[in-house]
């Protein structure tokens, strides 16, 4: 038999991606986005469900689910994708955008996940897949709320992969370092930006902070094909493992966390973002 997906924020970048990967292995996918009215590419594909699903409307959450359940007959598995990074000084981001950042990026992920935990358990089986980020790992300057939500979510998703190992419902992360391309991630990122006036005691520490990030690309870009690519494998291995990482560990951020005793890691970062 056929499985399904609900995957969201399908209308571009890893989600996309990930619905036409799925779509192309044989799954149903139920490709849930914001406003579905112009789309027209995944909706031709075969076994590929549109539905409107903003995760800060939870009555577009429930009905997502009930008509996918619906269409299909069940879900099998969820890939909270949706998300975005706000960036710049957090002293000059307004309580509406902190609320805003966490509302989709982990109360969004909470109620869909809620939403569906019902139907798992009746199914005796399911599987979630959260899209963390190699932010929710080590803290970044100016991404200081992306990363405060992203940490949320690696607790979330850690703690309740006790609970619902019991329910035979598994729980995995996929990290991908930053700089996916064919995403539209940088320019929301740009777009958050261009909404703040920091205050220009900031100044010099925003431009040594941007020269900083200049000079740590990655050797290789991941594509968001590639991530999907690991979401697929994450949907399918059986494997009873938290996290997949995708691309470089960017500046050793990652491994120098593990590695190294606290202060020696904060005198590590420290040099790479002086203040
Ligand atoms: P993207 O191309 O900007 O895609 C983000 C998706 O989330 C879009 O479909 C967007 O829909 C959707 N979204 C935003 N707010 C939403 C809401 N309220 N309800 C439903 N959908 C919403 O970026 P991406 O790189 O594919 O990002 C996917 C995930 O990967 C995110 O969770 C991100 O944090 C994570 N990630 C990305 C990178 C990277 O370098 N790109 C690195 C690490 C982690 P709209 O078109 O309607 O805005």
């Amino acid at each position: 038999m056929k499985k399904t997906v609900l995957i969201t924020g399908t209308s571009s970048g890893i989600g996309r991606a990930s619905a036409q990967l799925f779509a192309a292995n044989g799954w149903n996918v139920l490709a849930t986005m914001r406003n579905p009215d112009a789309e027209m590419e995944l909706n031709a594909l075969e076994g590929v469900k549109v539905l409107r699903l903003d995760v800060q409307d939870e009555s577009s959450i429930f009905h997502a689910i009930a008509d996918g359940i619906d269409h299909f007959g069940r879900i099998d598995a969820l890939v909270n994708n949706a998300g975005y990074s706000s960036f710049g000084i957090f002293e000059a981001t307004g309580a509406d955008k902190v609320q805003e950042q966490f509302d989709v990026n982990v109360f969004g992920v909470m109620n869909v996940t809620r939403g569906l935990l019902a139907h798992f358990r009746k199914n005796r089986e399911g599987l979630i897949i959260n899209l963390s980020s190699r932010g929710g790992l080590v803290g970044l300057p100016m991404i200081s709320l992306y990363c405060a939500t992203k940490y949320a979510l690696e607790g979330f998703t850690e703690s309740l992969a006790f609970e619902l190992a019991s329910q035979n419902i598994a729980v995995k992360l996929v990290e991908p370092s930053g700089g996916v391309t064919h995403t539209a991630f940088s320019e929301r990122m740009a777009a958050e930006h261009a909404l703040l006036a920091a205050h220009p005691d900031y100044d010099a520490f925003i431009a040594r902070t941007g020269a900083a990030f200049a000079g740590m690309r990655a050797a290789r870009k991941v594509s968001a094909e590639e991530v999907a690519q690991v979401i697929y494998e994450a949907a399918t291995d059986g494997k009873n493992r938290l996290r997949y990482f995708t691309g470089e560990d960017v500046g050793g951020f990652v491994q120098a966390k593990r590695d190294l005793p606290d202060e020696a890691f904060t005198e590590f970062m420290r040099q790479r973002f002086p203040q």
